[in-house]
């Protein structure tokens, strides 16, 4: 099915929103400007904490760790495997995450130039002593048409796309490398397996709900409506996360993870805020009798653990639960902007081969890691 991926990068424009708080890096409302050779980002040594952290070991076949590789076969990614055994496709679920950002952001920045990978995990010992390559930590990167001159841009959108150092190495490709798995820890963001929604034919557990069905959520205007599910950003019924619990006065209580944006009354309609960012005073929107919602002042806040995560994707790309209106977006500050980013996605419908797939769509986990720098451009909406 054809994806129609035309972003733009927003830079300065991108909207405001409460403060990031969920990734460590300052961006990416700025201007993007290409390294030099020679330069890395952060500006610190690769081993530092702050950057991708130090070598944990080397992983070969035969180890433990080997099963913590994963390979990746996007099909928007040149792997050159000059070895030959597939190696340069192994690599961390976090550093896959991180190339197929990249991927995406390479596609529209340069269109019909693709991202190429000419070295990933090694197991041959040909990089230096403690290289992060020999962990799956590390890829090596170029654009398909070999153009150097792109070169230092791509080191800049191998940043923003969330690689925790990038390093302008060679004349020839730039080298990009990420935590560990446990040292980073960022999901996305979801609601827990027992909050609430409600489809016409009443109330029900988030854990019930399948593609296809109608839930209650709010239309660009703030009216209630029913929504139909279009895709699950990530499901896990087993997963164990904290949560913050905001209650209001009315009674009303959400729960979601503290990255999810809630959607909060504002003069204008509504504004997004992270749910970890809530305070008492900020005035939810909670479920009305008719089309109308029902402001109410949050009275408190605390953090609950809960089993299961749940993020149904609407194609209101907002969704009423445990009675409050919330964003199906999370991490990225700007529900709009993640919303028109989202619409591949949402109207690709029937795109997700399985039914009710288990963890996060690699596509908005791609676009999560992308932040809230991107737009669509080349599609109407509605
Ligand atoms: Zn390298």
């Amino acid at each position: 099915m054809r994806l129609a991926l035309v972003l733009l990068w927003l830079g300065a424009a991108a909207a405001c929103g409460p403060g990031r708080g969920f990734t460590n890096r300052p961006g990416p409302r700025h201007r993007l400007y290409p390294l030099v050779f020679g330069q890395h980002v952060p500006n610190i040594s690769e081993d530092n904490g702050r950057a991708s952290g130090p070598p944990e070991g080397r992983i070969i076949r035969d180890d433990e760790k080997f099963k913590d590789l994963v390979p990746n076969y996007n099909p928007d990614i040149d792997f050159k495997d000059d070895e030959g055994t597939g190696a340069d496709r192994l690599m961390t679920q976090r550093c896959k995450e991180k190339l197929n950002t990249l991927a995406i952001s390479v596609m529209n920045q340069w269109p019909g130039v693709r991202l190429r990978v000419i070295e990933g995990w090694d197991e041959e010992g040909s990089h230096l002593e403690h290289s992060l390559h020999y962990e799956g930590r590390a890829v090596d990167v170029t654009t398909s048409d070999r153009d150097r001159s792109k070169y230092g841009m791509l080191a800049r959108l191998a940043y923003e796309a969330g690689f925790d150092w990038v390093f302008y190495e060679s004349r020839s490709y730039i080298h990009c490398s990420v935590r560990t798995e446990s040292s980073s820890g960022m999901g996305a963001g979801c609601f827990p397996g027992d909050a609430v929604v409600h489809t016409p034919e009443g109330a029900r557990d988030i854990g019930t709900l399948r593609i296809g069905d109608r839930v209650l959520a709010a239309d660009d205007s703030g009216k209630m409506v029913y929504s139909e599910v279009v895709t699950f950003i990530d499901r896990d019924p087993n997963a164990t996360r904290r949560f913050i619990e905001i209650t209001a006065e009315n009674g009303v209580a959400i729960t979601a993870t503290p990255s999810h944006l809630i959607l909060l009354a504002a003069a204008d309609g509504w504004r997004e805020a992270f749910a970890g960012d809530v305070r008492p005073g900020d005035v939810l929107l909670t479920r009305g009798t008719g089309v109308v919602m029902r402001p109410s002042r949050v009275t408190h806040t605390r953090p609950v653990h809960k089993r299961g995560v749940y993020a149904p994707l609407t194609k209101t790309g907002t969704v009423i639960v445990d009675d409050a209106l919330a964003s199906c977006y999370a991490v990225v500050s700007s529900h709009s902007l993640a919303h028109a980013a989202m619409a591949p996605l949402r109207w690709a419908a029937g795109w997700s081969s399985a039914e009710s797939p288990r963890g996060v769509h690699w596509y908005a986990s791609a676009l999560y890691y992308v932040g809230d720098a991107v737009l669509p451009s080349s599609y109407s909406y509605h």
